[in-house]
């Protein structure tokens, strides 16, 4: 790589105190791109209560890690966090930055690299080092195809898809230093103010991206009905319910349950698509499932061709008889 390389920044979100598994995902994949260009893995943390995060981010791959605890970065503020990480890239003058392709990391990346000037690639699903140079691969044409971007400048900002790495096995032999800084931030610079938050609950408790079924519904569910089964369902097996773009613009279902090139990305072991048509857009936030399932009227739906099964029926029979058994299993 160049003579000035500095390695890979993953900007690490933080839940509960603890980093969320795309993190943990982007750990791996920089250390995979120092391995081939050189140089170190630096971890930035925002957030408060983060005493532990150093040894988990240095378990899972980092060799540095920094760690702005502050009741300001509480909970995301694009803004807010603006400063501080702008002044923190300027110092380590990583060669690639890595934010994660979430609602936050999607609001901060473009406005870190407006502030940097430089070109950010959002929704990145590898990258690799050609020529001496970041390469990033992600969809285009609603997920019908690959493309593969690069920039001249530095560093290269990239966000990257859920699941689309694998994290490392956490070892607590590995070694690195923790760092703790003092924001920059003049509150009074913040020009928007967050007047609530609210979270979903999402069904079953299980986050989308960290359960083990998935169960999409689709406009094939005939209504907003068909998403209390599913939240039956999922709530019975830990699982979690999303939902085809479709479906949310209905009004169906919340809109944080969309997945696809536009929503969610979901790998879990069982994706079960009831009353959706497997367009391309919604298969790019679901193909890497290891196993689909899908359910649907059609017997010609596009959604089989990327099934391991397929029932041909209709949901609006099949899903109460579904959770009917498991709750027979369950007793
Ligand atoms: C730029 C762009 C981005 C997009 N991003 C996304 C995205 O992130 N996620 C996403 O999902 N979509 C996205 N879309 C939309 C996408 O192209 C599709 O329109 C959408 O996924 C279709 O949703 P659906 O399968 O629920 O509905 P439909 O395509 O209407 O399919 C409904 C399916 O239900 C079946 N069906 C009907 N009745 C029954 C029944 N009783 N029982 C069982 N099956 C039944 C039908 O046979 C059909 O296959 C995007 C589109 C664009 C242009």
């Amino acid at each position: 790589m160049t003579d000035n390389n500095n390695g890979v920044l993953v900007v690490v979100e933080v839940e509960d105190n603890q980093p969320i598994d795309l993190g943990l995902e982007m750990l791996a994949l920089a250390r995979r791109l120092t391995d081939s260009m050189g140089g170190s893995v630096t971890a930035v943390a925002f957030g408060t209560g983060l005493e532990t995060i150093g040894e988990i981010l240095i378990a899972y791959g980092a060799d540095r890690v920094l760690i702005n605890d502050n009741q300001i970065f509480a909970n995301f503020h694009a803004e807010a966090w603006l400063p501080d990480l702008a002044k923190i890239v300027a110092e380590v003058a990583p060669t690639i930055v890595l934010i994660g392709h979430s609602e936050s990391g999607t609001d901060l990346a473009p406005r870190l690299a407006f502030r940097l000037d430089v070109d950010v690639a959002t929704g990145c699903e590898s990258i690799d080092i050609l020529n001496g140079r970041p390469h990033m691969t992600r969809s285009c044409f609603g997920g019908l195809a690959r493309e593969v971007v690069t920039f001249s400048k530095s560093p290269a900002l990239a966000t990257i898809r859920s699941k689309s790495q694998q994290s490392l096995t956490p070892t607590t032999e590995r070694s690195g230093a923790v760092e703790k800084l003092s924001s920059i931030l003049d509150v009074n610079s913040i020009r928007t103010r967050v007047v609530s938050r609210e979270q979903e609950k999402a069904a079953g408790g299980v986050k989308m991206e960290n359960a083990k079924i998935v169960i999409g519904g689709g406009v094939g569910l005939g209504g907003p009905e068909g998403f209390k089964t599913l939240n039956e369902i999922a709530e019975l097996v830990d699982g979690a319910v999303g939902a085809s773009r479709a479906a949310c613009d209905l009004d169906w279902c919340p809109r944080s349950y969309q997945i696809g090139l536009s929503g969610r990305t979901v790998a879990p072991e069982l994706y079960l698509a009831v009353g959706i048509s497997g367009a391309s857009h919604h298969m790019a936030g679901c193909g890497n499932s290891k196993t689909i399932v899908s359910i649907n009227s059609d017997p010609k739906a596009e959604i089989f061709k990327s099934s391991r099964f397929g029932i041909v029926g209709n949901s609006q029979e099949i899903m109460p008889a579904l959770a009917e058994e498991i709750r027979k299993l369950k007793a």
